[in-house]
């Protein structure tokens, strides 16, 4: 095959690259102008990878026996269909990922409410995105992570990024920050934060408690954009109700930031013409997560931000298709376009364009938590099919995910590696990869993004969209297309007149390398890079200061657990590791997981740097390597969330959810650190 361009497997970012075979070069696009990450630069080794699974498997006595695809995906349409017809619809539950290409995503959700008419389907972006989109549908009536092009922040003269760390997580996006005085929170020091003129280093989940002082400083110092406020927004007295209360110095108490730190931030946000507040997950992996990015919202709205042009808010968003796959149907209470699952009116468009009964739509299923919780328990689904997810490392509180799964009378996965939840499978899909298959991903901007085909599969392996078209005419469902271009065709349609609209994106358009961001309305639409300069997305056209105040992480440290611990990404592993483990010159240079400890920490402890420690919580314990970090908090330890077995940090972490995201405390949870062989 020639040199293709196409994108990144990783991150939201989704940089663009040419592909000659399994050779990568970086291309000169928008979000990454010819740069690269190391696992962007090592992504071809994924294509020739000797782990690759080539043949489906059926369970036999135990293990995995290889199978023809006629056999297993009988196989799995008469147990789906057996356990339906003895428990119901809801036996059978589906779950998702944020990689998984827009057509994927949408054709899950179709799959799920109408060849099996299940309300049990839900995805991983719940552990990635899914607090900032509810903070900021709440505040602008449309979550779009960014809502203006990365390359806007070139012009940028300060620019807040709160809980974001793209130095380590997407070194090419720091490009764009140069010219910008840089303010970061952050508990850590990390390479974001060495790039800042201000580093506020909070105490762990207390962010909310240093924005609601930050807003104070800002009214208190007379920055209050009083003319857009009352112009543009509602609900600011509200707001200020609880924030009047927060005066600095009492948030300086509670998160251990400089009340003078705090008057400087807000001079420096306040006294500057092009600004932005950027937020990611270390504002949203708590069980105040929505909670906490609404209070950056706030601060946002009140200096004026959102919808100016030159200035605004974004959400920094994780997975390959983080915005993408919260748009299309396989979150539990969604339908395309970022319809509503309970609206009436968008259920009887989309059932209008699948061709069903409005009524045969389930309404809306359990979000991730509850419903791995609820695998396998007697009113919980009975069979599991996962596509391009990973939960038995990724999800909180692993080892009971792990049990979950063991319930189960049936477990399918889909997925081109054998990940540490395909080897608990009874049956095992070997699906495309990226470069294998065409599709559209939304990146981090709401840009759709076309990411071509640039060479054939392994033989015997297929596309996701072939699993579900083949399991559909199994169940006696016809109209599941398994060509990409013809979902998407679809999509459009299903979309049309959603909050995400892309009705007049095609795979034409994207070839012709037109810059699409939704929505997109119209066949000659040419897209909406920057949304929101005259209206918001209300039906008022405003936009919603939301009152919120600072509670605290959902366990606090005691006598057993004196320490906090927060979770995180390494530059050289991407989400669960499944991928990038099997990446030699990634995993190379981070091979097994590690706990960073302030040295007096650790020596406390009895450990030096390079002793194997464990860390335990309430939930269970990890075993990784010290590692001294002088500029870590004495009462913090942070490990990296990419390794399995006795290794997975999410082993210990709290399942506690936010109540509107239903997002887990990732971010925070009271641990003991002590020697392998000693007692805490
Ligand atoms: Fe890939 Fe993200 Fe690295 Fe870019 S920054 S090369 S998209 S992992």
């Amino acid at each position: 095959m020639p040199q293709v361009d196409t994108h990144c497997p990783y991150c939201a970012l989704q940089c663009g690259m040419t592909l000659d075979g399994s050779r990568v070069a970086p291309r000169d696009f928008p979000v990454n102008a010819g740069g690269l990450c190391q696992k962007g630069w090592t992504s071809g080794s994924l294509l020739t990878s000797p782990r690759r699974l080539t043949t489906p498997m059926i369970r036999v006595d135990g293990a995995l026996e290889p199978v023809s695809w006629d056999f297993a995906l009988d196989f799995v349409a008469r147990k789906l269909t057996e356990l339906q017809e003895r428990h119901g619809p809801d036996a059978v539950a589906i779950f998702g990922g944020g990689g998984l290409t827009n057509e994927k995503a949408y054709l899950l959700g179709k799959f799920a409410r109408v060849a099996l008419g299940t309300s049990q389907i839900d995805y991983n972006g719940r552990f990635c995105m899914s607090s900032a989109a509810a903070a900021g549908t709440k505040a602008f009536g449309a979550d779009r992570g960014m809502p203006f092009p990365v390359t806007d922040l070139k012009n940028a003269d300060v620019v807040l990024l709160a809980g974001a760390n793209p130095a380590e997580t997407m070194p090419p996006f720091t490009q764009h920050l140069r010219g910008a005085d840089l303010i970061v929170v952050d508990p850590r020091r990390t390479p974001t934060a060495e790039l800042a003129s201000l580093h506020l280093a909070p105490a762990p989940g207390t962010d909310l408690a240093l924005a609601l002082g930050i807003l104070h400083a800002v009214v208190e110092g007379g920055h209050l954009a009083q003319s857009y406020v009352d112009a543009r927004t509602n609900g600011f007295e509200d707001a200020w109700r609880i924030a009047a209360s927060w005066w600095p110095e009492r948030a300086e108490r509670v998160t251990g930031v400089s009340a003078a730190d705090m008057r400087l931030a807000a001079a420096k946000l306040a006294n500057a013409r092009n600004v932005y507040i950027l937020t990611a997950r270390g504002a949203e992996q708590h069980a105040t997560g929505t909670a906490t990015v609404g209070g950056w919202i706030n601060l946002a709205l009140a200096l004026g931000l959102p919808g100016r042009a030159g200035s605004g808010y974004g959400c920094l968003t994780g997975q390959g298709n983080g915005q993408g796959g919260r748009e299309h149907g396989q979150k539990a209470d969604q339908l395309p376009g970022y319809r509503k699952l309970d609206d009436p009116a968008a259920r009887e468009y989309v059932a209008g364009v699948w061709g069903v009964d409005p009524d045969s739509l389930p309404g809306p299923g359990r979000s991730t938590s509850e419903l791995l919780e609820a695998l396998g328990q007697e009113d919980g689904p009975k069979a599991l099919m996962v596509f391009g997810s990973n939960v038995v490392v990724s999800a909180p509180r692993s080892q009971r995910v792990q049990d979950r799964l063991s319930a189960l009378d049936f477990l399918v996965v889909a997925d081109f590696v054998l990940s540490e939840t395909a080897a608990l499978a009874d049956v095992v899909l070997p699906v495309t990869q990226w470069a294998e298959e065409d599709g559209t991903l939304t990146n981090l901007e709401g840009r759709v993004l076309l990411r071509r085909k640039a060479i054939d599969p392994p033989p015997g392996v297929r596309s996701d969209l072939d699993v579900l078209n083949g399991l559909a005419r199994r169940l006696g469902r016809p109209g599941f297309p398994a060509d990409a271009e013809t979902v998407f065709e679809e999509l459009r349609i299903a979309s049309k007149g959603g909050i995400a609209d892309y009705s007049g994106v095609s795979y034409q358009r994207l070839r012709d390398g037109e810059a699409l961001h939704w929505p997109v309305p119209e066949n000659d639409h040419p897209g909406t890079p920057r949304m929101f300069l005259e209206s918001f997305a209300h039906p008022d056209g405003r936009a919603r200061f939301v009152p919120v105040e600072h509670t605290g992480p959902a366990e606090l440290p005691d006598d057993e657990f004196p320490l906090q611990a927060t979770t995180g990404r390494v530059l050289q592993q991407y989400q669960s590791g499944a991928q990038t483990r099997l990446i030699k010159e990634l995993n190379d240079v981070v091979p097994e997981a590690f706990v960073e400890v302030h040295p007096d920490t650790a020596k406390r402890a009895g450990l030096e740097e390079g002793d194997p420690a464990r860390i335990r919580s309430r939930r269970g314990e990890t075993i990784a390597k010290v590692r001294f970090v002088q500029s870590l908090r004495p009462d913090l330890v942070f490990l990296p969330f990419h390794f399995p077995g006795e290794q997975r940090a999410n082993l210990f972490t709290n399942p506690a959810l936010d109540p509107v995201s239903r997002m887990p405390e990732f971010k925070v949870c009271a641990v003991s650190l002590s020697t392998v062989d000693g007692a805490a």
